[in-house]
Parts: C-alpha cells; structure tokens; sequence
C-alpha cells in the first residue's frame, strides 16, 4: 500500500498516520517529524527548516523533495509507506509520482481529511506534543493525565512554535494556497479519497478504511 495523507493543518494526518501504519504494516513517513527532528539536532537542514517553519511557511520545494526521494529508497518502504504532510504542493507530487514511476510503482491512493476551518484553530491552539515520542495531546478534548507529562513515555509536552495563534493563520494561508489544489490533481488521477475529518478518531479510521476498501 502506497498512501498519502493530505489536509489542513489540525486535521488529524498524523493520527491517522500512527493508526495506518500499524494496519498495513507499512513504514510512516512524517516530513513535518523529519524537519522538527533537524531542528532539534542543529543540522545544516534544521537551521535552514527552522525560518520557514517558525513563519509557518512551506520549506522549499527542492529541499523537502530531496528528503523523501532518500527515505523512499530505504529498504523499508519497498513494499509501502505512508506519507504525512508530502505531498504539500503540485510540484511535489509530480516529483513523487516521477520517484515511483522511475521504478513503475504509482500510489494507491491520497487520502484528505476534511475539517471545518473554525474546528482546526481550535484543535491546533489547544495541541500539545510530546518531545521524546510526538504523541499528540489536547489541553480540554484528549488531555494526559498528568499536566504536561506524556502519559505513553513520560516525556515533557510542549506547544509548537507553530501552533501559536499568530502562526496558524499564516500556516491556513499557505494551506488554501499552495496545498488546496492538491485535491484536483488527485481527482484528475482518480486517487483521491475524502473523508469527514471531524468525527472521532475511531470513526476517521473507520471511513478511510472503508473507502481504501472500495478502491482496492
Ligand atoms: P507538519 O508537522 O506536517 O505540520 O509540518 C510542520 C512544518 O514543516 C510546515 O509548516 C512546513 O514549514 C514544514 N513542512 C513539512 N512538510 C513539508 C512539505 N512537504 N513541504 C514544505 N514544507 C513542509
């Protein structure tokens, strides 16, 4: 299974991602993980990542591009992945879909999660991350158990730069701009999967499953 999950920021893709990747099997695949872990480690990427980031702006096409063409070749994605947060513009899907069809593969599917607008700010003011493992909590709708504190490893959670107020409207600009056509270019293919994003994370998981059902 070859899948990637598109959506707005705060529409769930990486729970969906966690959830995917233990039913198929398949390795995960989180840009947004892969840069936010440069940062952390200082590398000449990270350094470069982090403006545009902090500005909840896209990195640029060739540098994200470079990323994934170099996870993809891993040994563990031969025979799937799930990609979350890749493709974020029609360039780089084209550049996925030339990757996969250097070595005739073509993806199974996109799946979009959507969410009402007011609903996402809601979500993403309130997320809180974990920095060791990345599990994702809410301060009222899914709060640990401890203020601050991991319930799955123990580690310390925190609020991303990008999930201030001031940066998650940027971050929608860019969405609706740059991300948004991404859905035509999926239809065009016949690859695209749409589900309700809003419901309950079991309910999503549900939808996409169903609806990769059909398309098999
Ligand atoms: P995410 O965790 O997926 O929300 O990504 C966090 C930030 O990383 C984004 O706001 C972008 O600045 C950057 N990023 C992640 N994936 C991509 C991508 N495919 N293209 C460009 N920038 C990306």
């Amino acid at each position: 299974m070859r899948l990637v999950l598109l959506g707005p920021p705060g529409a769930g893709k990486g729970t969906q991602a966690k959830l995917l990747q233990e039913h198929f099997r398949i390795p995960k695949i989180s840009t947004g993980d892969i840069l936010r872990e440069a940062v952390k480690d200082g590398t000449s990427l990270g350094k470069q990542a982090k403006e545009y980031m902090d500005r909840g702006e896209l990195v640029p096409d060739a540098v994200i591009i470079d990323i994934v063409q170099e996870r993809l070749a891993a040994a563990d994605c031969r025979d799937g992945f799930l990609i979350d947060g890749f493709p974020r513009t029609v360039a780089q899907a084209e550049a996925l879909e030339e990757m996969l069809a250097r070595r005739d593969l073509a993806l199974d599917g996109a799946i979009s999660l959507r969410v009402p607008r007011k609903e996402l700010v809601k979500r993403l003011s309130g997320r809180r991350t974990c920095r060791q493992c990345g599990t994702m909590f809410h301060i009222r709708f899914n709060p640990p158990k401890k203020d601050l504190v991991c319930d799955n490893c123990g580690g310390e959670l925190y609020q991303r730069d990008d999930d201030r107020e001031e940066t998650i409207e940027a971050r929608m600009e860019v969405y609706d701009r740059e991300s948004a056509p991404l859905h035509e270019h999926f239809r065009d293919l016949g690859a695209l999967y749409e589900v309700d994003g809003s419901k309950t994370t079991d309910q999503v998981f549900q939808q996409i499953l169903r609806k990769l059902g059909k398309a098999a």
